[in-house]
């Protein structure tokens, strides 16, 4: 079966709002093994619209229509798809009684202009929105199935979900092909080089693909088999676990899609470790990141956002002298933080950063982007320092993924 996307809305085209709902639509097409003809994005313009919809009818056996469905007069994709087909609309009694209850029940007061999310193109058929007002519906044309969900991404993931795609399992029935997937995790390789290592890899054949999908710092890479027999499709998947193991050493930290933090967590309960921080360029994100799994309490005891040089001379008792002679940003005192936080906390492991994130405040011999990360345990402390050229944000969070790769570089070891 193919299918093809057309998304609705001015704020997309502009460049506004990142559409991310076709992606998240191919990408649950493609998992059945259906195939995407092709995604168009299009503003709030009957004409438009239109022209989207009439080259899109002709080439495809389902068509899916994201966004435009709301309460606002710059929502005007009903009525721009009933124009387009030459269908008149209609007002759909137990839809407009189902939104009425919704606002009801959530205490919110009734304008008039809600009743238009209750509009039909004549012919179709509503469909409820399980997390939102604007209900969707579904409309065949020609034989082309047309499905229309709105376009906030929780309610377009949440319509396909619950309607659109069981619709289409039933019609078209799911590809007879098992799929088996593995999930990996890259940190420290350029997309570039990884792409380059794949290749050498030899990894694709009949019924393997490989997709890329880069998550800053991280790349995401899905590598899925295909086969009629699920026990071939995962022994495939086996056999390149084990290559891409040997190829990528823990530059692939993790083949079963869960973050560094979550490898970490698993590597630090296992070993019965504990971890205390100290942030200076990071500004607290490597604690939010460590916090943000569950559990976390069993090995991270406390985290110091030491910003200014003051805090880290009263908090973390870094000597004045220390900062006055190899700077803030320096090696010395980057060890020293991780060993001082690790001995006031009383916990087995210590970790800091400190560095200049941006834009302003570097130096010749420190330019913008350099970042002292220092991880130690009772008897070792490693620094390492970085140079890194991304902008503020960016330096940040590549220096939280730095820490957590150090760490698990430390454990590892022990
Ligand atoms: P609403 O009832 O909220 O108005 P709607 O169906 O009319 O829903 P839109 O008005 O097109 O949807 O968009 C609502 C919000 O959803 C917008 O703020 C927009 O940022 C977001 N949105 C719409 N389309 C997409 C998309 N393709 N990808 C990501 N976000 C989207
Ligand atoms: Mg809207």
């Amino acid at each position: 079966m193919r299918a093809s996307i057309l998304i609705i809305g001015n704020e997309i085209i502009s460049g506004r709002t990142q559409d991310t709902n076709s992606g998240m639509i191919a990408r649950e097409i493609t998992a059945r093994g259906w195939s995407i003809g092709s995604t168009l994005a299009v503003g709030d313009n009957y004409g438009e619209i239109g022209n989207a919809l009439s080259f899109l009818l002709s080439k495809n056996e389902v068509i899916i229509v994201g966004g435009g469905l709301g309460p606002t007069a710059d929502d005007i994709t009903t009525e721009a798809i009933a124009r387009s087909l030459n269908k008149t609309t209609f007002s759909d009694e137990k839809s407009l009684q189902w939104i009425k209850s919704l606002f009801l029940a959530r205490n919110l007061p009734w304008t008039e202009n809600n009743a238009k999310q209750a509009v039909f193109p004549t012919g179709a058929i509503p469909l409820e929105n399980p997390v939102g007002s604007a209900w969707g519906y579904m409309l065949a044309e020609n034989g082309t199935q047309i499905f229309v969900i709105p376009g906030p991404p929780s309610e377009a993931e949440a319509m396909l979900q619950s309607a659109v795609l069981p619709w289409l399992e039933k019609k078209f029935g799911m590809s007879k092909m098992f799929r088996e997937v593995l999930h990996v995790g890259v940190f420290g390789i350029s997309e570039a080089r990884l792409d380059e290592m794949i290749t050498e890899a030899d990894i694709a054949e009949e019924g393997i693909s490989v997709g890329f999908y880069p998550h800053f710092p991280e790349i995401v890479l899905l590598i899925s088999a295909f086969s009629p027999s699920v026990v071939v499709a995962q022994k495939k998947i086996a056999a390149i676990r084990q290559r891409l193991h040997a190829l990528l050493g823990r530059n692939a930290f993790s083949f079963s899609g869960a973050r560094m933090e979550e490898e970490l967590a698993v590597e630090l309960c296992q070993k019965g470790l504990t971890l205390a921080t100290a942030e200076s360029c990071s500004g607290g994100l490597l604690g939010d990141r460590l916090t943000d799994v569950h559990g976390s309490s069993q090995y991270f005891l406390s985290g110091v956002v030491c910003y200014s040089n003051e805090e880290k001379i009263r908090l973390l008792g870094i000597p004045p002298s220390l900062i006055a002679e190899k700077g803030a940003v320096s090696e010395e005192v980057a060890r020293l933080m991780a060993e001082n936080v690790m001995r006031l906390s009383g916990s087995t492991l210590g970790v800091a950063t400190t560095g200049i994130a941006g834009p302003a405040g570097g130096t010749p011999a420190k330019p913008v982007g350099t970042v002292f990360i220092a991880v130690c345990d009772k008897e070792v402390t490693v620094c390492r320092r970085f140079s890194f050229r991304w902008d503020r944000r960016r330096n940040k969070i590549i220096t939280a993924q730095y820490a957590l790769a150090m760490l698990r570089e430390m454990i590892a070891v022990r």
